[in-house]
């Protein structure tokens, strides 16, 4: 495969050369367009800041590379191309799916780090389609939008890796990248991704494409007890090995806030019903009911479209009761709130962003 890349035509160079530019991507991998864009921008800016996102989470399909990889593939992929590493600064900021506010003062505080509060900065990007929205919240930065005008995408790069095609990475990626790309594929995590991947391609095999693509409504239990919420470590793919809240589908004849503690009960063995007490289940149940909240990001699970429900289960303090893994849990276990709080990378899908909206504001 070869890139479409149609030549980066001579860049303008702007009359008021910016001090600063940011550029913002997930970047999973790099490739040939990204890499014009940077071109294009240091052409333009004398200190480019590249800001990786989706940072700090599990490797799945979508992001299957650590933001420390990325960083590295950049720098290289970049110094490969004659320019001068000093020129470039890089910030890795976490997603907050539920949290737009938040994701945006990451992304400034990071920037300015760098800049020194310089008002000097220019955004770089393309705004191709919807989930380029971001471009347009930074008022306050000039937008300088890219003229490198190519249909190459990281889905791509990532679907060749997963389907043993690595002859086809020359044509999308710079050799830097491919020679990381060859020297990962070997490896432990690279299997799991490729095992996780032919799971969801069979997941989408299994539709019938004559349906409207189903959409799956879930429910999860968020139990804390004595500083320690309840986790199970998934045994199977998707997200094999990452921590999650326990989860089930609802069905017909059940309300959600059951169904959470129906999950809690198959997951881990624990009855947070016969926890409370007899007398206390249903304002138990309700008060969980009263703080449950809905996540429902359109992509926030790679199985297809999923709304889910969380509610917190606040068992008080004292012992912990033992645990029984089942369904798809290989382990259950009380972990203390900090330390889940502060692991957002071993957590599957966004079930670490639920935690810290059930949890760290409570
Ligand atoms: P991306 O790697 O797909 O693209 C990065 C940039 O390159 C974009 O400006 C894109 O338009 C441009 N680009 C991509 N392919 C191109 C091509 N072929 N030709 C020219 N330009 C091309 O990254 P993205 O998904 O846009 O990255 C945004 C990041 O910010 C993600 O990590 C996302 O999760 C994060 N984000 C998070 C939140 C939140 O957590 N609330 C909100 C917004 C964005």
């Amino acid at each position: 495969m070869t890139a479409d890349l149609s030549p980066t035509p001579a860049p303008q160079l702007s009359p008021t050369r910016r001090a600063f530019g940011v550029y913002i991507g997930r970047f999973e991998p790099p490739h040939l367009a990204h890499q014009a864009v940077m071109r294009e921008a240091l052409e333009q800016v004398d200190t480019l800041i590249l800001v990786i996102g989706s940072a700090r989470a599990a490797r799945t399909t979508k992001n299957p590379f650590t933001a420390q990889e990325r960083e590295a593939l950049i720098r290289a992929m970049l110094t490969e191309a004659g320019v001068d590493p000093a020129r470039l600064r890089f910030v890795a900021v976490r997603d907050h799916l539920y949290d737009e506010g938040r994701w945006l003062a990451e992304v400034r505080s990071g920037v300015q780090a760098h800049t020194g509060g310089s008002a000097d900065v220019a955004l770089i990007g393309h705004i191709k389609d919807g989930s380029s929205y971001y471009l347009r919240s930074f008022p306050d930065w000039d937008f300088l939008p890219t003229h490198v005008i190519s249909g190459l995408s990281a889905t791509a790069v990532r679907r060749a890796l997963f389907e043993r095609r690595l002859h086809d990475l020359g044509g999308m990626v710079p050799p830097a990248v491919e020679a990381f790309l060859r020297e990962f594929y070997p490896s432990a995590d690279s299997a799991a991704l490729r095992a996780e991947y032919e799971h969801l391609l069979a997941c989408q095999a299994a539709l019938d494409p004559a349906r409207t693509p189903p959409i799956a409504v879930t429910a999860h239990a968020a139990v804390t007890r004595a500083g320690r919420v309840l986790l199970l470590r998934r045994g199977v793919h998707p997200g094999q090995g990452n921590l999650a809240l326990p989860g089930r589908e609802l069905l017909p004849d059940e309300t959600l806030v059951a169904c959470a503690a129906r999950a809690a009960q198959l997951d881990t063995g624990l009855d947070v019903r016969e926890f409370m007490g007899a007398d206390a289940t249903s304002t138990g149940l309700h008060a969980a009911w009263l703080a449950g909240q809905v996540f429902d990001a359109p992509d926030r699970s790679p199985r297809g479209r999923v709304v889910a429900h969380a509610f917190p289960f606040n068992l008080g303090s004292g012992p912990l009761p033992d645990l029984r893994p089942g369904g798809d849990a290989a382990q259950a276990l009380w972990l203390p709130v900090p330390e889940a709080l502060g692991s957002p990378e071993l957590f599957f899908e966004d079930h670490h962003a639920i935690l810290e909206e059930l949890l760290a504001r409570a």
